[in-house]
């Protein structure tokens, strides 16, 4: 109607500002940065900016008020060197990207442009969540030697790449890495894992503007069974809801997300979205082996009915002379405290579970893991965890049920050390823990470890970090 595009596109971003300022619901107010990272990009379009070419200076920290999912990737990755947010948190869509990217990310810094020039040197730490605005020498060189003692580490686990992660008596651990975006596969055989223990098929949907369709489902599973080559890939089902909100699906308001229709019970109340899915891995695994399991089941009905749903598309495949995949295996992720004390009737339901020690725990005490006011209080090193933990692996020993451990405990040293000491083998956790997990792995003495542990699971104090982190140093392993 006679605007210039530019000043259409901009017209239409302040229609949707002031309609969004007026929403009373927080997550839709949130999805206003949505719409801003759309009409941002189509200026940039505009102004003849092509995607993937922009420009940064060497060793860049971006500082920015929030990131579109789909910002960072345009961005020269050599460059870009960390991300500080205003508004955003490492839980964030950038924050999720920018891990699996492996560039610290550090949101909800109030005011953070105001204090900040072009060129001023800036500290990024992912690890404490902290930035330095113009560090002071003493500063910069404490952070130098940190730097330099990780790269050190980082040649040392290189070297570990190929060796298998075998304890000192000859217990061979399989070490797995958990993944949910294309660019996670480029860190696969750098890390030397041996496949992907989770892979958190929310993540495609969480960085889309819409439904992934059918076949950008399919594509993105066979391209991540195609870089896995013969190594195994877990797939987990969507895990959407809680604090993973997806701007185009209308979900109700729920006082309490965490514990509201989260994961499978979304997928078993709106079976559409879960059957499609399941389409696209059968498809996308067509003679090959496919392995999915599903999360947040609390009931070993819900478990029942996920399993019956792979039938049914299974059938239909058939009926449809579809290739069906060679072998598969379908599991079920243990992170609701209910199933501890009905495993007797899941574990024979199940080829393998898988224990999601992330929200296990949070549910265990709860303790919302997002919440930093309370996320800190339980340490998983501490005897209910740990019983907990033996409970599963013993019950899965007896009935010969597959098990592994995917959070993001499996990826610490002396937690991992802990876990292998109650009898796990296999751990799927975060790319960057698989070299540190091996190098304690390879320092192992398991049975004199099992001795230790088995007192220190007796103790009646809250933690015993100190009394495991003893116990490992004094067996000399590498934690
Ligand atoms: C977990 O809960 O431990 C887990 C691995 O799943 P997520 O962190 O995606 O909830
Ligand atoms: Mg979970």
């Amino acid at each position: 109607s006679g605007l210039t595009a530019e000043a259409a596109v901009d017209r239409v971003r302040n229609e949707h500002r002031a309609r969004f300022a007026k929403a009373r619901d927080p997550y839709i107010r949130e999805r206003l940065h949505d719409f801003e990272d759309l009409a941002n990009r189509l200026l940039r379009v505009l102004a003849g900016d092509k995607p993937g070419e922009r420009e940064l200076p060497e060793d860049a920290i971006l500082v920015a008020r929030n990131l579109g999912p789909a910002d960072l990737l345009e961005y020269p990755r050599d460059r870009l060197k960390g991300v500080l947010l205003e508004e955003g948190s490492a839980a964030s869509h950038a924050g999720i990207v920018a891990r699996a990217l492996q560039i610290p990310c550090v949101g909800r810094l109030m005011g953070l442009r105001d204090r900040l020039s072009e060129g001023d040197l800036v500290i990024a730490d992912g690890e404490s969540g902290e930035a330095y605005l113009r560090p002071r020498p003493e500063m910069l060189e404490a952070v130098q030697q940190r730097i330099a003692v990780r790269e050190q580490r980082r040649a040392e686990f290189a070297l570990l790449r190929d060796v298998p992660a075998m304890t000192l008596d000859g217990t061979r651990i399989t070490l797995l890495s958990n993944a949910g975006l294309a660019v996670d596969l480029d860190t696969l055989d750098d890390a030397g894992s041996e496949g992907i223990g989770l892979f958190r098929t929310e993540f495609q949907f969480m960085v889309s503007e819409e439904l992934p369709r059918l076949e950008a489902q399919t594509q993105l599973y066979r391209r991540v069974l195609d870089a896995a080559g013969d190594r195994p890939v877990t797939f987990r089902t969507l895990d959407i809801g809680g604090d993973k909100v997806l701007p185009y699906l209308d979900a109700e308001r729920e006082e309490n997300p965490a514990l509201g229709r989260r994961a499978i019970r979304l997928g078993l109340d709106r079976p559409s979205l879960l059957r499609l899915q399941l389409r696209a891995l059968l498809h996308a695994a067509a003679g090959r082996e496919l392995r999915v399991m599903f999360p947040m089941i609390a009931m070993v009905e819900e478990f029942r009915a996920a399993r019956e749903m792979v039938d049914v598309e299974c059938a239909w495949a058939r009926r449809r002379g579809r290739a069906l995949p060679q072998l598969l295996r379908v599991g079920a992720m243990i992170e609701v405290p209910s199933l501890l004390f009905h495993l007797d009737a899941l574990l024979p339901l199940t080829d393998f579970v898988s224990v999601g020690t992330n929200d296990l725990l949070q549910y265990m005490y709860a303790a919302d893991r997002t919440n930093p006011l309370v996320s800190d209080r339980y340490d998983p090193l501490s005897p209910p965890s740990l019983r907990a933990l033996q409970e599963i692996q013993t019950r899965c020993a007896e009935t010969g049920t597959p098990v592994s451990v995917c959070g993001e405990l499996a990826g610490r040293p002396l937690e991992a050390f802990a876990l292998v000491t109650l009898g796990y083998t296999r751990l799927s956790a975060p790319a960057g823990g698989v070299g540190p997990v091996k190098r304690m792995v390879l320092s192992l003495d398991l049975p004199a470890a099992r001795r230790g542990m088995a007192n220190l699971l007796g103790s009646s104090a809250g933690s015993i970090r100190n009394e495991v982190e003893s116990l490992a140093r004094k067996l000399n392993v590498a934690v």
